[in-house]
């Protein structure tokens, strides 16, 4: 357990994701005081949210309290607040209740959100993965269509258990292959007046290929196993619009439906905009090589937020393993700075990129030469990576490792609605019968 003096320097960081869990880690074990402000008072592990939205994970499995994770590093203050702007000039964020916080340093990690490229209706009436509360909203949406397909089957001719799934990246890949795998294991084993057939996913993306930015081997093999797991992808095609009940895709056909899930894109969590700071592509913070913004040689921006380069000054994705290093390179330049020393260019790591498409399929291609591997190779490159992330913000994966080689078994537990907003679906005809049922109102008393 480190000891921190009163009047060591200060870093106040926002964002408990792996940028700012990364970052606050590696300062916890020096003499420097680091408060660590997160509207949540979890780290939630992102790319495990798809597996919450089918009920392969449990909420609790892929989010750890913040307070646990620095529970022997009385350094680092934990505060559940929501930061609503920050003046660069004087280093000091304000929350949304009033509180104030200034930093001799100030480390800006909030991550990102949606992007919905002006999208009709995208915002209203689709589902996306940022947070456990999307992907708890997903869940319950989900086992809401199969409970009503197998209560009014005349619904199915309403597209009740169409799926819609619009972006073919990384996160549309893996998202459609886990609902995949949900249908072919749920529907036979629980809902034995259902069949896997009546059920259609589709995955749309405005590109010729899946997986862009992946190699042309890995684009086809991401398609076939996409259709072999019965998925339909539509590839040159964009979302025109996205109703309660349909969307409509740029070529005029609509897809009736009431489950559209939204992995069509990012940009810049809302704070980047609020710190009235320079943004770039996406919205997000233009950074220098040391990972500081320009002209505030202590403040700085990391992981999704920022738009970070490689030492070659290649622009680098937004991924765990990039927010992860940068966080730690971060806290090392600070501590440099703290003793004199001039900060370091940021260099990469490079992991690779990968992709679980579905059971026994996995797209990997792994290490600054993206050497490529499929199937259960591929699989297990993923598992490996994605154990090393989660060493990087929380000290036991043995579960986790244990869970993803048994997860082909797996016995979906947490198959329940408990979002009651997402589970209820306006079928519009309801409506009606309800009117008819209900009391009429007492004089004077507005219909609810
Ligand atoms: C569904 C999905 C799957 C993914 N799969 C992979 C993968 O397989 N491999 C991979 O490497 N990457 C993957 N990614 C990307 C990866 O999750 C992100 O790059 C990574 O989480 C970025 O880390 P971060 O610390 O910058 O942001 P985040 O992890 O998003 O953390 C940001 C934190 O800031 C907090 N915050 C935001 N705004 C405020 C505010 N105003 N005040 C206080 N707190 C705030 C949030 O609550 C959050 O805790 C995936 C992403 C998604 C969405």
């Amino acid at each position: 357990v480190s000891k921190v003096t009163s009047t060591a320097p200060s870093v106040v960081v926002v964002g408990g994701g792996f940028a700012g869990v990364g970052c606050a880690k590696a300062l916890a074990k020096d003499d420097v005081r680091v408060t660590l402000l997160d509207q949540h008072n979890y780290h939630q592990f992102q790319p495990l949210l798809y597996q919450v939205a089918t009920a392969e994970l449990a909420a609790s499995d892929v989010a750890r309290s913040l307070r646990g994770i620095f529970a022997r590093s009385p350094s680092v203050a934990v505060k559940q607040l929501r930061v609503t702007s920050v003046d660069p000039a004087t280093r000091t964020v304000t929350c949304a209740g009033g509180e104030t916080f200034t930093g001799d340093y100030l480390v800006l990690a909030a991550g990102s959100q949606p992007r919905f490229y002006g999208t009709p209706g995208a915002v209203e009436h689709t589902f996306h993965l940022y947070s456990l509360l999307d992907a708890r909203r997903l869940r319950s949406r989900l086992f809401a269509i199969f409970e009503e397909a197998d209560v009014h089957p005349a619904r199915l001719e309403q597209g009740v258990l169409n799926i819609v799934i619009v972006g073919g990246g990384p996160t549309g890949v893996e998202t459609a292959g886990a609902v995949a795998d949900l249908i072919t294991d749920i529907m036979p084993r629980r809902f034995h007046d259902l069949s896997v057939e009546q059920a259609r996913i589709y995955l749309v993306d405005n590109g010729p290929v899946v997986l862009n930015g992946f190699s042309d081997k890995a684009h086809v093999y991401a398609k076939r196993e996409l259709e072999r797991f019965g998925i339909t992808v539509l590839l040159n095609t964009g979302v025109e619009e996205v109703r309660p009940d349909r969307v409509v895709l740029s070529d005029g056909t609509e897809i009736l439906t009431r489950t559209v899930v939204w992995a069509g894109g990012v940009q810049a969590a809302a704070l980047a905009q609020a710190a009235g700071l320079p943004q770039g592509a996406g919205g997000r913070l233009g950074v220098t090589p040391e990972l500081t913004i320009e002209g505030y040689p202590r403040i700085y921006a990391v992981g999704d937020i920022a738009n970070t380069r490689d030492a070659d000054g290649k622009e680098l994705p937004q991924l765990g393993s990039v927010a992860l290093q940068a966080g730690r390179w971060a806290a090392r330049n600070i501590l440099a700075d703290i003793d004199g020393h001039a900060p370091t260019p940021f260099h990469y790591k490079d992991k690779g990129i990968m992709a679980m498409i579905g059971d026994g399929a996995a797209v990997a291609e792994i290490g600054p030469h993206h050497h490529e591997l499929h199937g259960r190779l591929g699989f297990a490159a993923w598992l490996g990576v994605h154990a090393w992330l989660m060493s990087g913000v929380r000290q036991r994966v043995d579960a986790f490792i244990a869970w993803a080689w048994d997860f082909v078994g797996s016995s979906r537990s947490s198959s329940i609605i408990d979002d009651p907003d997402a589970g209820q679906i306006d079928w519009g005809d309801e409506n009606e019968e309800d009117a008819l049922l209900a009391e009429p109102p007492a004089e004077g008393q507005q219909p609810a």
